[in-house]
């Protein structure tokens, strides 16, 4: 039997040693290596005690969107899920506009819509040939939105300015996600607050109990897991893998979801490839988790912030998510802060101040009250998003092709250097049990 080794218990390794052991159970011994001592990656999570009884706080994943028949159905005889329709705010200057914004400015004042309607009318932005990220919400929207909507969020979320992100992002297929009313859609959702919800997933799921990361559970629990083994090098020449436990392990295969920038030191790989790899950059994100003693604190499944001095980007509700994610009667809430070598963390506001800058906002926000408040948890997840700058693609195919050579397999949402969802990652682990 040949021994596969794959580095990475999220979902895109459990896929892989799942498939794996489906197509070819004669063949190939697998075996997983996680540096945690639980499985589930971003898509895993933790519970945070209080008085009334555990939360369970997701580590960054958020629903199931996919259209996917077989990733539904996989998902589904994991754990049974609730069904959401979106239903999501922005909060701009105090205001509470429905998502998306530009087709919904009705509560904005008057002077603010007719800048934006006016420069939308008269949008002569190019739309072809585009570079910049910028290019395309300017050609999109109009010079007078983007800056008042986009570009503040790009700058919270990309951690750049749009101009300096290429349009990778939204002509790989996302570019659905920002969505493109027609004139009529524009001007109706200015004037009045009655609009049709154009969100482009007309559902998602999430699993009733257990957080998001039980939508594999069964599949996890089907293969070998070696828990607290981090990968510290590699010896491509002799298939050794070493980790910091002191373990070594022979592999035939090795499978990697490791974030590829981090592949070429494990490898002690020539210069050349170390370089491609220091070009590649990626967002970290600090989650606020907090936890209330009332359970209607979050109106809405999710909420965007544009306004810049507020740190976080996006809040998500995990009670809304399912109610088991929350002790009965209670809620909870949890806000992403980007940041990366461009907009560090470290200069803006240390882990504790992020708490209370989080509990200050809300409550200025008029979400919560300070004494509503029973449990909180601040954490830092060191890879959020891969971030699409110049020269991306040139790298991270001079990496692949290096891995390829020493044929090693690369999966997942860092592994590929992509902006892949849970479910794309689930199928990239899928495919390589097709390839090898
Ligand atoms: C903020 C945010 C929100 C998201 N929201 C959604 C959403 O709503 N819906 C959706 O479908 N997708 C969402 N995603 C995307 C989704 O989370 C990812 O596509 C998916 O979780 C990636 O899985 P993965 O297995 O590729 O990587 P990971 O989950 O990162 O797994 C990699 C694993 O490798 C382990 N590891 C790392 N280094 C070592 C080492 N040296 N040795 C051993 N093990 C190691 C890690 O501990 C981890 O368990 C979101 C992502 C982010 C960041």
């Amino acid at each position: 039997m040949k021994r596969v080794a794959i580095i990475g218990a999220g979902i895109s390794g459990i896929s892989a040693a799942y498939h794996i052991q489906e197509q070819h159970k004669e063949k190939y011994k697998c075996i997983v290596f996680e540096k945690d001592s639980t499985y589930g990656g971003l898509c895993g999570g933790f519970y945070v005690d209080s008085s009334r009884g555990k939360f369970w706080f997701d580590n960054c994943v958020h629903l199931s969107f996919t259209s996917n028949e077989y990733v539904k159905q996989v998902f589904e005889s994991n754990s049974k899920p609730f069904i959401h329709i979106p239903n999501m705010n922005n909060y701009y200057k105090g205001l509470w506009i429905k998502h998306p914004a530009q087709n919904n400015l009705y509560p904005l004042d008057v002077q603010t819509k007719v800048n934006i309607l006016k420069d939308m009318i008269n949008n002569h932005n190019k739309k072809d040939d585009l570079h910049t990220f910028q290019d395309w919400l300017k050609a999109q929207y109009g010079d007078c939105f983007t800056a008042t909507f986009p570009s503040k969020y790009t700058r919270k979320y990309w951690t750049l300015e749009a101009n300096e992100l290429t349009c990778d992002w939204v002509s790989s297929g996302a570019g659905n996600r920002l969505y493109t009313p027609n004139l009529d859609e524009i001007l109706y959702g200015a004037m009045s607050d009655i609009t049709p919800n154009t969100y482009y997933a007309k559902e998602q799921r999430y699993p009733q109990k257990g957080g998001y990361r039980s939508f594999f559970s069964k599949l996890a629990n089907s293969v070998d897991i070696k828990y607290n083994h981090n990968l510290t090098n590699i010896d491509a020449k002799n298939k050794i893998l070493y980790f910091d436990n002191h373990m070594q392990y022979h592999y035939d295969i090795l499978i990697s979801s490791l974030p590829l920038n981090l592949m070429p030191s494990l490898l002690n790989a020539p210069r050349d490839i170390l370089d491609s790899a220091s070009k590649l950059e990626a967002t970290s994100v600090a989650i606020i988790s907090l936890g209330f003693n009332k359970d209607n604190i979050a109106k809405k499944l999710w909420f965007y912030v544009y306004d810049e001095d507020i740190l976080f980007a996006r809040v998500y509700s995990p009670s809304k998510k399912s109610i088991y994610n929350a002790p009965n009667g209670c809620s909870s809430l949890q806000a992403e802060v980007y940041f990366s070598r461009f907009k560090p963390l470290d200069s803006m506001i240390d882990k504790n101040e992020l708490l209370n800058h989080t509990i200050d906002s809300f409550v200025r926000m008029g979400i919560c009250a300070y004494d509503d408040i029973i449990a909180s948890d601040v954490r830092i997840i060191k890879y959020g998003n891969v971030i699409f700058n110049k020269d991306i693609h040139k790298n991270k195919n001079e990496i692949l092709n290096y891995l390829k050579l020493l044929e090693i397999h690369s999966i997942g949402r860092f592994g590929k250097w992509e902006y892949l969802w849970s479910d794309e990652s689930f199928l990239s682990g899928k495919e390589v049990a097709l390839k090898i």
